[in-house]
């Protein structure tokens, strides 16, 4: 069969020729609602690492209200990320008097309402949720982008989240330009960690008809900083099936309110953090130490409080078995992330473990592969 060649370009960093690889996938798709033999084009962009089906035809989707999405995750889980998300975008939410809630793409509704219990007690000014699918014809929910763009406000902080859309979207400019360039934004995307599944772990369940992009952490940063947006936090959500990114965008005065309050959170949580590395470097003068699973906040502070070139001091490791990770400094750390196996080989005295949710998986990993006898959650340590 003759391959007819296509002009592509990657619809994040809009890199084409070299850049682009051909991932071919043929698969029947036995994970959404449709019958039909489908066979993926599956792109790669080497310069931002995301993958895109190239052929993705918007048409052939049949958003229905009959649509069943395969989901892996009953309520009980939702309502953990959920929990996770809030958590991840309070410090955020004091910096103004007032709030806007905006929802792009809220589905059934089910995460916007949390949002509205969530912050009842807060001032929110203007709240509303779009989605192309309007099943639920409630009050503050629209199908409409203009009733969308008219709730944003000058005095207000527009918190705006985009759960589980973007990569549905087979074009992103759509979402961007629902957000007025005028206004101070909050900005929370969250999307499943296509990279992950598709790239390492050969998922190949996980190229669903109706996505259009499969991101990696890397390539969700480069689509928010392209967009004029700067970066807050990353974090991932259900042991990194899905990732997320907080940023904003602003005038001076919202960006210096950010930092200021950016500013106080580390400060308060670094004393905490500070007095358990102190005890933990008085505990382990001349040992090692391996911290498992530890978020970006927690790093950078750890980056911050530990003096690495003073081995005397405390020799440490980080260790994450997520495949993305290994080999990186996250977040500008000074070091660089180590696979478990690669830890087996250094002497280790103890493990500190900073992540609750994944404390379990991890515990599995250290007594089989039998690297440490001490271990300890972070929030335990004393
Ligand atoms: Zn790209």
């Amino acid at each position: 069969m003759k391959k007819k060649v296509i002009n592509l370009f990657c619809p994040v960093c809009k890199s084409k020729g070299n850049s682009i690889e051909g991932l071919k996938f043929e698969r029947k798709n036995i994970s959404t609602n449709s019958g039909l033999n489908f066979f993926f084009d599956i792109k790669y962009c080497t310069s931002c690492q995301l993958l895109f089906n190239a052929k993705f035809e918007n048409k052939k989707v049949n958003y229905n209200s009959k649509s069943k999405f395969a989901t892996y995750f009953n309520h009980f889980y939702f309502k953990k990320v959920y929990s996770e998300i809030f958590l991840q975008l309070k410090p955020y939410l004091n910096i103004s008097k007032k709030i806007n809630i905006l929802e792009f793409g809220c589905g059934d509704g089910e995460f916007f309402q949390f949002l509205n219990k969530k912050m009842k007690n807060l001032n929110v000014k203007n709240k509303i949720a779009y989605d192309i699918d309007m099943r639920l014809k409630k009050k503050n929910y629209t199908n409409d982008l203009s009733v969308f763009k008219k709730k944003f406000s000058h005095d207000a902080l527009n918190l705006v989240i985009c759960r589980h859309t973007l990569e549905h979207l087979p074009s992103m400019d759509t979402f961007f330009r629902s957000l007025p360039k005028k206004f101070n934004i909050i900005l929370l995307i969250e999307v499943p960690n296509g990279f992950k599944n598709i790239f390492f772990s050969k998922r190949f369940e996980d190229i669903v008809y109706e996505h259009v992009t499969y991101f990696s952490i890397f390539s969700l940063k480069k689509l928010i900083l392209s967009n004029g947006y700067k970066f807050l936090r990353e974090f991932s959500l259900l042991n990194n099936e899905n990732i997320a990114v907080i940023s904003f965008r602003g005038n001076k005065k919202f960006q210096k309110l950010l930092e200021q309050n950016l500013t106080k959170n580390i400060s308060l949580n670094k004393k905490i953090y500070l007095e358990k590395i102190q005890k933990l470097v008085k505990n382990l003068k001349n040992k090692n130490v391996a911290f498992w699973g530890v978020s970006g906040r927690c790093l950078s502070i750890l980056n911050e409080v530990i003096d690495y070139s003073n081995e005397n001091e405390l020799k440490c490791f980080l260790v994450d078995s997520d495949i993305c990770k290994i080999g990186s400094n996250i977040d500008g750390f000074v070091k660089k992330i180590i696979s478990p196996k690669e830890l087996k080989k250094k002497p280790i005295k103890k493990i500190i473990i900073g992540t609750e949710v994944g404390f379990k998986s991890i515990e599995r990993e250290i007594k089989k592969l039998n690297l440490c006898k001490s271990y300890s959650l972070w929030s335990d340590l004393n």
